[in-house]
C-alpha cells in the first residue's frame, strides 16, 4: 500500500510498504479519511523542527474502520477519531488522563512523528488498543468540523478548558504565532466556553482574522514597536514560540493566574521572568497535550454545537498533493484520500 514518508527537510516520498494487520484482539486497522496538517508539520516539512527522515507522515486522522480484533469495541465501517499519540488506557497515567506518559510506549510515541507507528497520509494503520484509543466520530461532524480534532484542537483546550471550569468566566488572553492553529483553537475555544474578555494578540493578520471569526477580539502583539503588558488576564496562553512573546503572557497573567505555553521552544535555555511571577503566584504550565485523555469531553463540546472548528480551515486537498503542499504558508490544511479504499 502507498505511505508517505517524510525523508529530509523539503523532501516527501510516497512509498510502498506493507498493509499493517491485525497482532492482537484489540488491535483495529484503520484507513485515513481525512488528515489535517498540524502546526509542527509544517516545521517538520521546512526544517524548523530538528527530526530526521524517514519516517512514516500524518499523525491527525480521521478514518474508516476496514479490520478489527474481537475485543478492539469497534467494527468495520466505523468512522473514527484517531489521537494522534498511542496510548494503552491501561497503565497508572492513562488511569490518571495522562496519555502522553502511557507507560505501555516508548516516550513521545505517536503516528507520523519520527517513529515507526504508521502515518495518516496512508492507505491503512495500524490502531493498537483500539478499544480505548479510537472515539466514535459523531456523525453530524463532518470531517472539515473534526479537522485537527486528534491533536491541535485539544492543544487548544487543556490550555483553557480545565481552567475555566474552575474559574468561569476568567478573562483570557492567547498570543498566537508559531503554534499558528492551537492559539486559535484556545481562544476560540475559550469564547464557546463562556469566557469573559477573550484577547487574541498576534501580528499576523490572517491568524488575526480567524481568531475574530471564532469570536475572540484580536489586536496586534506590535512588541517591536515598544509594547509591555498593561492589561492583566486569569488565563493565559503563549502559542508563540518565541521568547518576547513567552515573556509578555507571563507577564500579563494576573495574580493566581495560570498561563499554559503550547509552542515548542526548540533553544536550549529560556528566559523566565521569575521574580514578578513568584510575587504574583503565577502557575506556568508547559508540556504536549495528553490528546486521548481529553477528547471525551471536547468531543461532545464540539457536537453539541458550541465550537464551529471547521472555520479555522484555510484549504482543502487531495492526499495526493500533500507532499507537495505541506510546508505552504496555510494555516490550516485539510487533505482528503483519493487513495484506493
Ligand atoms: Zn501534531
Ligand atoms: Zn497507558
Amino acid at each position: 500500500m502507498r505511505q508517505l514518508f517524510f525523508v529530509e527537510r523539503g523532501k516527501f516520498e510516497w512509498r510502498d510498504i506493507a498493509v499493517p494487520a491485525l497482532a492482537a484482539d484489540t488491535d483495529a486497522v484503520v484507513r485515513p479519511l481525512s488528515v489535517a496538517r498540524c502546526d509542527l508539520d509544517l516545521y517538520i516539512a521546512n526544517g524548523v523542527a530538528p527530526l530526521s527522515g524517514p519516517f512514516p507522515f500524518g499523525h491527525e486522522v480521521i478514518g474508516e474502520v476496514i479490520d478489527a480484533g474481537p475485543a478492539a469495541g469497534v467494527r468495520p465501517g466505523d468512522r473514527v477519531i484517531v489521537p494522534f499519540q498511542l496510548s494503552c488506557g491501561r497503565c497508572a497515567s492513562c488511569q490518571r488522563g495522562f496519555t502522553a506518559s502511557c507507560e505501555a510506549y516508548p516516550p513521545r510515541a505517536a503516528y507520523g512523528l519520527g517513529m515507526n507507528y504508521g502515518g495518516g497520509l496512508s492507505e491503512a494503520m495500524r490502531v493498537p488498543f483500539a478499544d480505548h484509543m479510537l472515539l466514535p466520530a459523531p456523525t453530524a461532524l463532518t470531517n472539515a468540523q473534526l479537522a485537527s480534532i486528534s491533536d491541535n484542537i485539544p492543544d487548544g483546550w487543556r490550555a483553557v478548558a480545565p481552567h475555566l471550569k474552575a474559574r468561569p468566566g476568567a478573562s483570557v488572553l492567547v498570543v498566537g504565532g508559531l503554534a499558528q492553529s492551537v492559539g486559535i483553537y484556545a481562544a476560540g475555544l475559550a469564547v464557546s466556553l463562556g469566557a469573559g474578555r477573550v484577547l487574541y494578540l498576534d501580528d499576523d493578520p490572517g491568524r488575526r482574522a480567524l481568531a475574530e471569526t471564532l469570536g475572540a477580539t484580536a489586536e496586534p502583539l506590535a512588541l517591536a514597536e515598544g509594547r509591555e503588558p498593561a492589561d492583566q488576564f486569569e488565563i493565559t496562553v503563549d502559542a508563540s514560540g518565541l521568547q518576547p512573546a513567552l515573556r509578555f503572557a507571563l507577564l500579563s497573567t494576573a495574580r493566581d493566574g495560570v498561563c499554559t505555553a503550547v509552542a515548542i521552544y526548540f533553544e536550549p535555555l529560556v528566559g523566565l521572568p521569575l521574580t514578578p511571577l513568584y510575587m504574583k503566584g503565577v502557575t506556568f504550565q508547559t508540556s504536549r497535550v495528553s490528546a486521548r485523555g481529553v477528547l471525551p469531553d471536547l468531543v461532545e463540546h464540539i457536537a453539541c454545537g458550541h465550537f464551529h472548528s471547521d472555520a479555522a480551515v484555510t484549504r482543502t486537498l487531495p492526499f495526493s498533493l500533500a507532499a507537495e503542499a505541506m510546508d505552504a504558508p496555510d494555516i490550516k490544511l485539510v487533505f482528503e484520500t483519493d487513495l484506493a479504499g
